[in-house]
């Protein structure tokens, strides 16, 4: 283990994994948060800028004498690709290495369709991003990120279980996807890989410990410590929508009772708008969906609430109020520096975001020294695609290094 190469090998993943914390950042600062000496760094960035893996940009700001030289990724020097599979589309996206996408495919789909169908979108979907790129781009592709709700073997490369997904247990992505792109494929959760994305590229950029919390259909979660995901020993950390709020509340498709999601996810809003809508209560929503009960979903009470529809307002109130406990909870638990909520819930407006503020203000008990600002994401409904696309890249550097180093 002591041999010169493993050296330089090791040398290199540290430099880009610092590089992937901060980017860009200068030689000392990677120095320091490396704690590698100054003469290694200086070295292994020569031969990283050499192979065009990196990149000079002008000074940065002085802390007293010469602006240092900023060092970061090359943008073309590798492009990644990222496939999300929701509840209702498949998303697909190419990105360079600062984030950008270059190239968008989505596709509306009905899960119900079965397991066969779903992955035949997904492939359709990744080669309809990788064809509207240019060939230049597509040879210089390092791998495929696959983000999906539910339980993921990551080692395996397994879809274990999704509970939105009729009869899908213990699906092969990883070799699905490498048989027809003959490339490296990774696996994550949706919510954990929305997580990497805003800590790389998103609202959690410039914060090294967030929560980002998914509320969509169901509610989950990415805990980010040190600007890396953490996945806990069988890579189910962040099931923050399975924690019990309520012991004695509805059945959750967990088999539990009063989870967090059945409380305060979509479908929990959606329910309980249908309830009040078909007992005759006096509510905008019925209006907006012309009396068709069946079309009632989160967006349209959301919309009925922005409108000032009491009925609305005082279910999303209650919601707001769930979320806020739990998520006092995890405050008191991880101390975090932000918290970042994504999803289609995370639309319902201004008024939700001040429920969960007053709930997490009265209740968690450490606010007095930390009150962690609380966002929306910043990627919106890319989120999770550009963040399996930006697990590649770190899978890559920790696993393979790059260009075999
Ligand atoms: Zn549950």
């Amino acid at each position: 283990m002591g041999d010169k190469s493993y050296l330089n090998r090791k040398n290199i993943i540290d430099i880009l994994l610092t590089l992937q914390r901060k980017n860009p950042i200068s030689r000392a600062e990677i120095a320091r948060l490396s704690n590698l000496t100054p003469a290694t760094v200086s070295r292994v960035v020569t031969e990283l800028l050499k192979r065009k893996i990196l990149r000079e940009r002008g000074p940065g700001v002085s802390i007293g004498g010469r602006r240092p030289v900023l060092i970061e990724f090359n943008p073309e020097a590798f492009y990644l690709a990222g496939i999300d599979l929701g509840i209702t589309k498949v998303t697909g996206v190419i990105i360079d290495l600062h984030g950008n996408i270059l190239s968008k495919a989505k596709l509306d789909i009905d899960v119900s369709e079965g397991k066969d169908r779903i992955i035949e979108w997904m492939l359709t979907v990744t080669k309809k991003a990788l064809s509207s790129t240019s060939r230049l781009i597509r040879s210089k592709l390092t791998g495929i990120g696959v983000s999906l709700s539910g339980i993921i073997d990551t080692n395996k490369g397994l879809s274990v279980f999704s509970p939105s997904i009729p009869n899908w247990h213990n699906v092969p992505i990883v070799q699905l996807f490498q048989n027809e792109f003959h490339l490296p494929v990774f696996i994550e959760n949706d919510a954990r890989a929305m997580a990497l994305a805003e800590a790389r590229y998103g609202a959690g950029r410039n914060y090294d410990n967030f929560f980002c919390i998914n509320i969509g259909h169901g509610i989950g979660s990415g805990i980010i410590i040190n600007k890396e995901l953490y996945r806990g020993k069988t890579s189910t950390a962040g099931e923050f929508g399975h924690m019990t709020l309520v012991p004695s509340g509805p059945l959750c498709h967990c088999g539990n009772r009063g989870c967090v999601e059945v409380m305060a996810g979509g479908h929990a809003i959606t329910a309980s708008a249908i309830r009040v809508a078909s007992s005759g209560g006096n509510t905008l929503i019925k209006e907006l969906v012309e009396g068709d009960i069946k079309k009632i979903n989160a967006e349209v009470v959301a919309l009925a609430a922005k409108k000032g529809d009491d009925i609305a307002l005082r279910l999303l109130n209650e919601v707001g109020r769930y979320l806020g406990i739990a998520i006092a909870n995890i405050i008191n638990l991880l101390n975090p520096e932000l918290i970042v909520i994504g999803g289609g819930v995370s639309n319902a407006g201004e008024f939700f975001f001040e429920e969960i503020k007053n709930v997490i203000k009265k209740r968690a008990f450490t606010t007095m020294v930390n009150n962690p600002e609380i966002v929306t994401s910043a990627l919106g409904d890319d989120a999770s695609s550009i963040g399996a696309a930006a697990l590649v890249l770190s899978e890559i550097i920790s696993t393979k290094g790059l260009l075999n180093v």
